[in-house]
Formats: C-alpha cells, sequence, structure tokens
C-alpha cells in the first residue's frame, strides 16, 4: 500500500473546532491536511452541525447574525488563504499505535507526526422523514442557540433526561408556554432538575406520549402525538419543538485507540487537548458533552492547534 503524502498536522474532521484549528496551525506554518468528511444530511458532514441550523445570533463578531453554513464556509476559506489542504472524504480507518501516525480513506494511506481529532457529536433525531426538512425551520436541538426565536410562543420539547429537562427550563425564559413531551411517565432526569421543571408553571408534562409526525410545510405547525398506553392520536399546536433526547460523539473511529468515557466522548485532560496519545489532541464536542457551543468548539480548536505546535516544536527540540 501507497503513501498518498506525509503531513506535520492532520485534522480529522471540519466544524468550528477543525478548522480554527486549521487556521491557527496553517498559520503557523504546519500546513495542515484536513480531512474534512462528507457530504451528507447528518452532521458528521463537513462543516459539521452547523450546516444543518439556519441562523447563528451568538457567535462572536457577526451583529446581524450569519447563516450556520455560511459562517463554516468563511471559516474553511481563511485556513486555506494561509495554506490549509482539504480532502472531502470520511476517514475509515486509523492506526496510532505508531509514529508516524496513519490515517487511511478507503485504500488511501496518509501519515502524519500529529493529529488533531476533531469529529464533534450529533444530537439524536426522532427518526421521522420530516426532521430533515424543518430542522432549523422551528425544529432545533439546542435551545441556547434558537431559544430567542421563540419568544411568546408555545413550544415543545421532547425527552425526559436531563438535556430535556435543561432545556425546557431555559426555555421558559423566551416562551409563553413549554410542553415537555414524554415517552413514558417518569422522568430520567435528576431529581433536582425533576423539581425544578415541576415548580416551573410555564412547564406542562405531556406523559406516555411519543411525537409520530412533526407538522408543517415550511416550519413547524404542530406535533402529532401518540399515546405510548392507548396509542390514541392527538394535535398539539406548537410553532417550536426542540428535540432533546441525547448526544453521540462521533468517535466510533477511535474506539480501543483513544480514552473515552462510557458515554464515547473522548477523555482529554484537563485544561488542555491532550488525549491518551502524545500526539493526538481532540477539540471540539467530540470532547465535549457540556458546552456544546460553536465558540466553545472553536475556542477548544485553537487550543489543539496550540498544543499540537508546542509539542512538534519540544520533539525537535
Ligand atoms: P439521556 O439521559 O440519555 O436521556 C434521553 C431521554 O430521551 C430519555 O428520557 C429517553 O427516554 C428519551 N428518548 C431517547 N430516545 C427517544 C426517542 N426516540 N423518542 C422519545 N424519547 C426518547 O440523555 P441526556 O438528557 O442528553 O443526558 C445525557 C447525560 O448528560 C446524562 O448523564 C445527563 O445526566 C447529563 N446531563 C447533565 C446535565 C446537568 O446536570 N445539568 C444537563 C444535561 C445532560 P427514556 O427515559 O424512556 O429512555
Amino acid at each position: 500500500m501507497t503513501v498518498a503524502s506525509h503531513h506535520h498536522v492532520l485534522i480529522v474532521g471540519s466544524g468550528p473546532a477543525g478548522l480554527t484549528a486549521a487556521i491557527y496551525a496553517a498559520r503557523a506554518s504546519l500546513a495542515p491536511l484536513v480531512i474534512e468528511g462528507e457530504p451528507s444530511s447528518t452532521s458528521d458532514q463537513p462543516g459539521g452541525q452547523l450546516m444543518l441550523t439556519t441562523e447563528v445570533e451568538n457567535f462572536p463578531g457577526f451583529p446581524e447574525g450569519i447563516m450556520g453554513p455560511e459562517l463554516m464556509m468563511r471559516c474553511r476559506e481563511q485556513a486555506m488563504r494561509f495554506g490549509a489542504q482539504f480532502l472531502t472524504e470520511k476517514v475509515t480507518k486509523v492506526d496510532f499505535s505508531q509514529r508516524p501516525f496513519r490515517v487511511w480513506v478507503r485504500e488511501t494511506q496518509y501519515t502524519a507526526d500529529s493529529i488533531i481529532v476533531s469529529t464533534g457529536a450529533q444530537s439524536l433525531m426522532l427518526g421521522l422523514e420530516e426532521e430533515k426538512r424543518l430542522i432549523g425551520h422551528g425544529l432545533s436541538t439546542c435551545a441556547t442557540c434558537d431559544g430567542f426565536f421563540f419568544r411568546n410562543q408555545h413550544i415543545a420539547v421532547v425527552g425526559g433526561g436531563d438535556s430535556a429537562l435543561e432545556e425546557a427550563q431555559f426555555l421558559t425564559k423566551f416562551a409563553s408556554k413549554v410542553t415537555l413531551i414524554h415517552r413514558r411517565d417518569t422522568l430520567r432526569a435528576s431529581k433536582i432538575m425533576q423539581d425544578r421543571a415541576i415548580a416551573n408553571e410555564k412547564i406542562e408534562f405531556l406523559w406516555n406520549a411519543q411525537v409520530t409526525k412533526v407538522l408543517g410545510q415550511e416550519k413547524v405547525e404542530g406535533v402529532e402525538v401518540t399515546d405510548t398506553v392507548n396509542g390514541a392520536v392527538s394535535t398539539l399546536p406548537v410553532t417550536g419543538i426542540f428535540v432533546a433526547i441525547g448526544h453521540r460523539p462521533n468517535t466510533d473511529l477511535f474506539k480501543g485507540v483513544l480514552d473515552m468515557a462510557d458515554s464515547g466522548y473522548l477523555t482529554t485532560q484537563p485544561g488542555s487537548t491532550y488525549t491518551n496519545i502524545p500526539g493526538v489532541f481532540a477539540c471540539g464536542d467530540v470532547q465535549d458533552h457540556t458546552y456544546r457551543q460553536a465558540i466553545t468548539a472553536a475556542g477548544s480548536g485553537c487550543m489543539a492547534a496550540i498544543d499540537c505546535e508546542r509539542w512538534l516544536e519540544a520533539q525537535h527540540a
């Protein structure tokens, strides 16, 4: 098997974390190769989760807001301007057991002195056909990002875990009413989160209910809900729906290779982007289940490039 090319830095994934790492690494004259992913309808595509959003209003520097895909395109151009190279492919296999590190795209092998992993995470979805059409048009997976758009409206949150309750609680700042739709009659969330949500007058609970359809063509106009006990179907006239049934980090490639928590998130040394393998760094949502914001992902991408640059320098000292 031939080696296609060797690189000082190879970045896997191209959301805000990977692209920021690419800008910093490129400006440090490290000419990174970014294997950015393949276009798809999921959040492991080039540009990551922001490709599935519409308006981003909380990224500093854009007072009028910016569309998620445009923000990512601009970051990509910025990285290219300083010499980052992009490969629109999906990594299929890695071997970090020796240096240079090895990364495969099907049969083609790339080698690198250092690796930055920024493969992100995906929000779990309900699996309904209309979710793809309505995401960013009333259907969201991030209350922090989109809650503001739902002032004085009746919205729904789906899920019964800490995420769903946290989102519901947060959304009551904007919404006139939040209906929490849960498929069972007991919550999975921690007691303290349950107590807070139950005490919040703006939150009502719809128990034993599964969302079976999201209504609306151009934007969300309601949800169809099926009772999980008696099968009765009803409609809830909401203008927004937040799906909060969990996240999954994109770490299948790194199972048995990099240290990760039971939840699949990569483990990094506190306050840094170092993984358990020297020379392999991780940034963005793939190692962050707490903040999950474009700006925090970008910040950790910057950290990864700086950690990586300093580590490479130390190898040659
Ligand atoms: P989670 O604990 O796995 O809860 C997911 C919820 O979504 C469950 O209630 C589950 O229902 C429901 N669900 C899953 N698939 C569904 C489907 N297809 N249709 C309808 N409902 C579905 O996930 P999470 O809430 O994101 O939390 C993940 C981890 O992060 C947890 O350890 C949590 O404690 C932690 N977290 C902590 C905080 C905090 O402390 N502030 C905030 C957020 C998250 P069932 O209950 O029936 O399975």
